[in-house]
């Protein structure tokens, strides 16, 4: 594709590159474990094997118990080797969707459990020895419009005043550090920083498997029955224990759970072919810091240390029914790639090397979805980390792992709620892509106003 504006509409030097239906940071591994064949049992299931569910099943495993984890695919396969690596803490969180519904004092302890997903995970990462290129580099959320420093203002202050660290950032204080200039000011967040997602997934499943976890992969869940002892059906096999966790995140809806209480939404990613030396040098950007803008539907730009970049979000999507079809997005490929076009003008030309898309769950307040359910109260769930789940999803199989000890860690008590339901189909589709639409136009409002600045 070649670059060309007319007027304000801009087509780009990059097609969307290869679609990959696994996310960009994994392979299928080369240990594939086997699948359930006949009848299994342990102490606990796990469903899932992601950030979660990996947790989950080692923490369990250091307090003694007997694990086995069901994954449909392999460890890595949604969300948690698909994402941005961004591990991130409670700034810039969706407060105005959340602090109403719990108040201050609640807001303040939900902040610090995204906080406390941080730390957990800079933790686990020396304890496990898991090398996945993390950049402690903290996070920048930035404004690409003077019109976006009252949100960022705002947003920064209530952060706070919840008790997450960050810093304003003026445009010499970029410039100083060096941030592509098209990001004007920001919120410097302290915590965290990048990772690659795909080293931390596989490092996460490397350890399970070293503990003694049992793995079953592609083995997908496809009934289960409640009682004292949990039987799940599985295609050649079943399993049964006394505790069941689902760890499958945005896929947890069609399992006929939380249906309705989280929304799953497509998120797509693109990544470039890795910048020559004169491309990298022409950024700046010493850190690395992971950058975020300030749209009401972000947009995340990253260098990898593969010196590709990766951008993400920008265009989020809804299926109707809740389901998550593994099927390329076309336009979120292609308007990822005219803000690549758009935030990095020296890179035109880049080719894109591959994009795939991914799904997370929201609930409508967009706070996490944890708890148990079933009368015995031992199925237990965690889903609607939504952007976040690198940190908090992480922490979330602490605290279910102490919750099937008998332990209610304080965190966990601060995030119970009530969750309020979606909307019945239709009226969820058409509400959902209302929303997106609504969000998208607005931030193309911004996007136009910044193209106009940078065509005088
Ligand atoms: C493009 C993208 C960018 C993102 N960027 C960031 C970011 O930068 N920072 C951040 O913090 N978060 C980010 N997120 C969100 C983050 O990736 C997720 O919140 C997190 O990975 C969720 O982890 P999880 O273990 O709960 O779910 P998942 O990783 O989705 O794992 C669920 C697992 O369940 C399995 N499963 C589903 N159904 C069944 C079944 N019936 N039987 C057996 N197994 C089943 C799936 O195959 C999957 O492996 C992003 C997400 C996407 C898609």
């Amino acid at each position: 594709m070649s670059t060309t504006r007319r007027g304000n509409e801009i087509k780009t030097t990059s097609g969307p590159g290869r679609f990959r239906s696994l996310g960009g940071w994994v392979e299928r591994p080369d240990d594939l474990q086997p699948e359930v064949e006949g009848n299994v049992s342990a102490d606990v299931i796990v469903v899932g094997a992601g950030f979660a569910g990996l947790s989950t099943a080692l923490e369990l495993t250091a307090l003694g118990a007997r694990v086995i984890v069901l994954e449909q695919a392999f460890a890595g396969f949604g969300a948690s080797g698909r994402n941005a690596g961004y591990l991130a803490g409670g700034q810039g969180l969706e407060y105005d969707m959340f602090l109403k519904r719990v108040g201050h004092a609640g807001a303040k302890k939900i902040v610090g459990f995204y906080d406390a997903g941080v730390a957990y995970v800079e933790r686990r990462l020396a304890e496990l020895g898991i090398d996945c290129d993390y950049n402690a580099s903290g996070i920048i959320r930035a404004a690409v419009h003077p019109s976006q420093e009252k949100k960022l203002r705002e947003s920064l202050c209530i952060g706070l005043e919840l008790g997450s660290p960050g810093q304003f950032l003026d445009q010499a204080e970029m410039r100083a550090r060096g941030i592509p200039p098209a990001f004007l000011f920001g919120c410097y967040m302290p915590g965290g920083g990048t990772l690659d997602p795909g080293k931390y997934v596989m490092g996460l499943r490397r350890a399970a498997l070293q503990a003694g976890v049992k793995i079953y992969e592609n083995t997908a869940l496809l009934s289960y029955v409640e009682g004292p002892v949990i039987q799940c059906k599985t295609a050649r096999g079943s399993a049964s224990a006394p505790h069941l966790v689902f760890a499958t995140n945005a896929y947890t809806p069609q399992l006929g759970l939380l249906r309705d209480k989280v929304t799953p939404l497509r998120v797509s990613a693109i990544e470039t072919e890795p910048l020559s030396a004169a491309q990298l040098a022409s950024l700046g950007w010493p850190n690395r810091e992971g950058l975020v803008t300030v749209h009401w539907t972000m947009e995340s730009h990253r260098l990898t240390t593969r010196n590709t970049l990766v951008l993400t979000t920008k265009r989020l999507g809804y299926a109707y029914g809740s389901k998550t079809p593994n099927v390329p997005d076309n336009a979120a490929y292609q308007d990822l790639a005219v803000a690549l076009n758009d935030r990095f003008p020296t890179l035109r030309g880049l080719a894109i090397q591959s994009c795939w898309s991914g799904y997370i769950s929201l609930a409508y307040d967009a706070l996490p979805v944890v708890g148990e359910t079933g009368e015995q109260g031992n199925v237990l769930y965690t889903a609607g980390c939504s952007g976040h789940g690198v940190g908090t999803q992480s922490l979330m199989g602490h605290l279910l792992a102490e919750r099937i000890g008998g332990i209610e860690h304080p965190l966990l008590a601060a995030l119970r709620h009530k969750t309020p339901s979606t909307l019945p189909e239709p009226l969820q589709w058409c509400a959902v892509n209302l929303a997106l639409g609504l969000v998208n136009r607005m931030d193309e409002h911004v996007n136009r106003k910044v193209r106009s600045v940078s065509n005088q």
